[in-house]
């Protein structure tokens, strides 16, 4: 059998789509337009979730008590991330990280900035598991996730 030669048919596809926030998600940003980070807390197991959710994943009943925690927090884990990919909006080289907020029982996904991200070596000497960091605003607010801009070393 001869050697077959492999055809490609190059192409792009877009997929456009809209999210329903619901009634959680939506005062969660309209809270981040107030300089605000809330949780809802779980009136069972009292964890309080920052993401908030609508009802206790645990529990499984709903969570109606709205909780404000603090703008700083410990850094749980984190990852460097300098090579792009695909729908990536954010420019390289960044740090996506996990934060438990004080007042919080959950982790919280969001970029670790205002440091020198180019030089990896100094960067992992600045960001460390364990470490604290703080929110800071965006001074525009959209009332997404990218009201709070980023979160930046707190030691
Ligand atoms: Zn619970």
């Amino acid at each position: 059998m001869a050697k077959e030669e492999h055809r490609i048919v190059k192409g792009q596809v877009t997929v456009p789509y809209e999210l329903a926030l619901g009634r959680t998600w939506s005062a969660f940003y309209d809270f981040l337009k107030e300089e605000r980070i809330m949780g809802k807390k779980c009136g069972n197991c009292s964890r309080v979730l920052v993401p908030p959710r609508s009802f206790c994943p645990r529990c499984f009943v709903d969570m109606d008590e709205w909780v404000e925690v603090s703008q700083e927090g410990v850094l749980e884990t984190w990852v460097y991330v300098n090579m792009p990919f695909f729908a990536q909006e954010i420019r390289i080289p960044f740090i996506s990280a996990q934060i438990r907020l004080d007042g919080s029982d959950s982790g919280f996904i969001h970029q670790v900035a205002g440091i020198d991200l180019q030089d990896f070596d100094r960067v992992r000497e600045i960001v460390k598991l364990g470490s604290r960091v703080r929110a800071v605003w965006n001074p525009e607010k959209r009332g997404n996730i990218l009201d709070i801009a980023y979160f930046e070393p707190a030691d």
